[in-house]
């Protein structure tokens, strides 16, 4: 899914993206976060924890919750629930309530109202008229092998002149020209990507459904998100939604990448098994457990405690520094 080849940087980044003036589309609502990212400033704090309706909580998913909820509360910020749900092909009925439901069951309370991004097309749309407005995107008549068949590297410009072939075309971003891209993250620590590797990336695909990366761009800054805090598996996305907030003038997060939830033996989680249900009544002892995977295991006299104490133990102790540069967890086989 993702072209860009990442490599974690040998050197402290002197390039270290700054946050691009904020409002200078509308997109945001609030100041941007300090340029440092190991800065936090405890009276502007907002995160967010964005599900994809499109299948029910599994332990990786809850790892990530938990994660993004008690990073939150520990800096006394608010945390949002934002649905994912804008590829419709892919919603589960249901599945948005039920995912809802399990965050209450764990005592993973949200502020304010949960935010649903198929009623947000509209901004989408305005933000995509914005950079095709300013020449920064191209149709791309592309097949998705076509396009993805390139080794390493990202998508190689074919259509930078303009769709090669007759038919329906995606919209793509056209990659400044310019240095690798580096990020700190509060969690793994110096994030580069070589440009080349990014690749043009699509913003509107094949179907019209505006694309992932986009939308959270757009989400993030007009929600004021100034801590993202989600898993690993979104930290090559990193790169090409710092990229886009540039271009749109919204400032840039502070992110943390926390470690993916892998197989006690093997590698990554099979579709199968990521995709086990986190069984709601016995929401505390899968709590302890995500809070393990999490580095803070609760101390034994919290072994009999409800989710609400075991979350408010965990974000009084918090720290991020105990998964600094950790990857990957293991849950006990
Ligand atoms: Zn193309």
């Amino acid at each position: 899914m993702i072209g860009g080849s990442l490599r974690r940087a040998d050197r402290s980044p002197e390039g270290r993206p700054r946050p691009a003036a904020a409002g200078a589309t509308g997109l945001t609502e609030q100041p941007g976060p300090a340029t440092d990212p190991h800065v936090q400033d405890p009276r502007i704090y907002v995160g967010r924890f964005a599900p994809s309706p499109t299948g029910p909580l599994h332990l990786g998913s809850l790892v990530a919750a938990v994660g993004s909820f008690v990073d939150a509360r520990h800096h006394g910020g608010k945390w949002l629930v934002r649905i994912e749900d804008l590829d419709t092909t892919r919603v589960v009925p249901g599945c948005s309530d039920s995912i809802l439901r399990t965050l209450e069951n764990f005592g993973l309370w949200w502020d304010g109202a949960v935010e649903y991004q198929s009623r947000q097309t509209e901004r989408y749309t305005h933000a995509l008229e914005s950079l095709q407005s300013r020449g920064l995107t191209f149709e791309c008549s592309c097949s998705r092998r076509e396009a993805s068949n390139t080794g390493d590297t990202g998508y190689p410009g074919t259509c930078r002149g303009g769709p090669t072939q007759p038919g329906p075309t995606a919209t793509r971003f056209r990659i400044p020209d310019v240095a690798d891209m580096r990020f700190e993250d509060l969690v793994q620590g110096p994030c580069e990507f070589e440009s080349r590797s990014l690749g043009d990336f699509i913003i509107r695909r094949r179907d019209r459904v505006l694309a992932y990366q986009l939308a959270v761009v757009v989400d993030d800054a007009r929600q004021g998100i100034t801590d993202v805090i989600r898993g690993a598996d979104l930290l090559a996305s990193t790169a090409w939604q710092i990229v886009l907030q540039r271009a749109l003038g919204c400032a840039t997060p502070r992110y943390g990448h926390l470690p993916l939830v892998v197989e006690p033996q093997r590698g990554k989680l099979s579709k199968s098994r990521r995709a086990v249900a986190v069984d709601t009544r016995g929401a505390a002892p899968q709590l302890i457990a995500a809070l393990q995977l999490l580095q803070h295991a609760p101390p034994g006299e919290l072994e009999r405690a409800s989710p609400s104490e075991l979350l408010a133990w965990a974000a009084n102790v918090w720290s991020l520094h105990r998964l600094h540069g950790l990857r990957e967890v293991r849950p006990p086989s």
